[in-house]
């Protein structure tokens, strides 16, 4: 007889983990199971970016503002070091679509709702003080600049992996690699779901699969297909190295063709420049950057920043990922105005057992699972256990690149450093900057289980400028031991790594 557990959440990205967390530390039987890696999905393809929304006021949604800015902070708190405070210039020009004094009374709203001392601040800053603090802009028909602050996660990926590891110090089951295959039903209600041969049996499922909660609904019944809860927008970015010129704070503009939101942002040493919005019904598991996406982009940087030296030679790699939007007409689909919604397939189409988280950004994942529960409380005839109540996490001073990758568990990378400093300090690859600690750290204590695991979503290694395509084979050998690969499970473990980084990213 398998373990009954309280709630199976399928998908391990951002929403899909933090309900696990938000579940597992209030005292739920939980079995989170990702068919992939954690945060490997949509989360990882993101701008990164923890803001609260400040398109949002346009539409008069104070509410959804005032929430997005509460979990910002709670990310702030909970994750120093992977979730900083990220500094932003608004250029405001002749030709714009919203004037000065529109940003920015929008502006000293965003602050008054955020209520927040730290990051609630802004300035406006005088075109002379333009041209000083970001040199490159481009300040014809410059009529204001304003600056203030929103929130990067460096590393949303590494969120992912820090809620699973919370999930499973609660005493939760964490399963990256393990795929839903099939439900398990008795009459119309769900009763578990099957991975292959496997069989997990829970009292509700949670269906998180981000951009493939319908391809999930198909396991269901293939007639699902015809009725996608889902709409998709693919969203691409480009990376370039260091450029004379470069922003100091991230930069938000309306883009120049369209009117689209526009971001450049300082990142890792690089700067990452975005997004676009082009509507696709394709595979999720096939999204990639097309040429004309990156030729946009480097027009509207081009456009923006002309005193500027960026060419196309300065780009490392572009990535894309499909924004799972909640269907225009989702109906019984509770607060999908605020851009997600828990899809109750028992009131929808006759099948207990089974929600489905649909939509979402980054930024709320907390008060999306949140809301979540307090479905799932009321399905498994329970009281609403409430939000988690935000739980402070320690920060780490010693090394930017361990406290934005790791925040305060990089101090458990100083300790094995320290029982073996001689083999632990070497670079994990020649030229590397992690270090052996590092992979073997992922291996030991973060679920990595593929090269792709350790190189994208635990270290970083995949997305360095200066990336070689030796450093796979290197740290294979390196946790070949502890995977217990032989030669022939490590040769195959650097195909899979090259084959899926090609799935992933595009070097320019
Ligand atoms: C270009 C772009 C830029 C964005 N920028 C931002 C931003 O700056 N800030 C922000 O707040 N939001 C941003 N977003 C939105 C945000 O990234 C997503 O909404 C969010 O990451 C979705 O998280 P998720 O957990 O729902 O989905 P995902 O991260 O996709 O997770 C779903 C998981 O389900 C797994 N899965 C699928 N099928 C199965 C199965 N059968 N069995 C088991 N597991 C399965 C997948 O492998 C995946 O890991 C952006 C999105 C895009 C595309």
């Amino acid at each position: 007889m398998s373990d009954l557990y309280d709630i199976i959440i399928i998908g391990g990205g951002i929403n899909g983990c933090s309900l696990a967390r938000q579940a597992a530390e209030q005292g739920f039987r939980v079995a989170l199971l990702e068919k992939d890696d954690f945060g490997a999905g949509v989360t990882s393809r993101s701008t990164r970016l923890i803001h609260g929304g400040l398109r949002y006021l346009e539409s008069f949604q104070f509410g959804v503002v005032k929430e997005s800015l509460h979990d910002r902070r709670a990310w702030l708190e909970e994750f120093p070091g992977i979730v900083d405070p990220q500094p932003f210039v608004i250029p405001v020009y002749k030709e714009d679509s919203r004037p000065a004094w529109y940003i920015y009374t929008g502006l000293k709203l965003y602050g008054m709702l955020s209520r927040d001392a730290e990051l609630g601040t802004c300035q406006r800053i005088s075109a002379g003080e333009v041209e000083h603090l970001e040199p490159g802009l481009d300040r014809k028909n410059l009529k204001a600049a304003f600056r203030y602050f929103d929130c990067q996660a460096t590393y949303p990926e590494k969120l992912c992996v820090e809620m699973a590891l919370r999930t499973e110090t609660a005493g939760g089951t964490v399963r990256n690699h393990t795929p839903v295959t099939g439900f398990l039903r008795e009459g119309s209600r769900v009763v578990g779901v099957k991975c292959g041969d496997e069989e997990f049996r829970g009292k509700l499922v949670v269906n998180a699969a981000g951009a493939w909660v319908d391809e999930v609904r198909t396991l269901l019944s293939p007639e699902n297909k015809s009725h996608p809860v889902l709409s998709r927008l693919n969203g691409a970015h480009i990376i370039a190295r260091p450029f004379p010129g470069a922003p100091q704070n991230a930069v938000y503009h309306e883009a120049r063709s369209d009117k689209r939101p526009f971001f450049i942002v300082p990142w890792r040493r690089l700067y990452l420049i975005g997004t676009t919005e082009t509507p696709y019904d394709g595979d999720p598991d096939r999204v990639m950057p097309t040429e004309p996406e990156i030729d946009y982009l480097l027009s509207e940087f081009d456009q923006l920043f002309p005193h500027t030296t960026l060419k196309r030679e300065d780009l490392c790699y572009a990535y894309a990922g499909s924004r799972p939007l909640v269907r225009a007409n989702s109906s019984n689909m509770n607060k999908a105005s605020r851009g997600h919604g828990v899809y109750d397939h028992e009131a929808e189409e006759g099948i207990p057992g089974l929600l489905s988280m649909v939509g979402g950004k980054l930024t709320t994942a907390r008060s999306f699972a949140a809301e979540t529960m307090t479905a799932a409380a009321t399905k498994l005839g329970i009281p609403n256990p409430g939000p988690l109540a935000i739980a402070p996490g320690r920060s780490y001073t010693a090394d930017d690149r361990l406290a934005e990758l790791y925040g305060g568990r990089a101090r458990e990378i100083d300790l094995l450093i320290e029982q073996d400093p001689d083999t632990m300090m070497k670079p994990a690859a020649p030229g590397a900057p992690a270090t052996v600690a590092e992979v073997l750290y992922s291996v030991q204590r973060e679920k990595a289980r593929t090269l792709g695991d350790i190189l994208l979503r635990r270290t970083g290694l995949a997305y360095e400028a200066d990336y070689d395509s030796d450093w796979p084979q290197a740290i294979a050998e390196t946790v070949a031991g502890p995977l217990q690969w032989d030669s022939s499970a490590t040769a195959q473990a650097v195909a899979d790594f090259e084959s899926e980084l090609e799935r992933t990213l595009i070097r320019l």
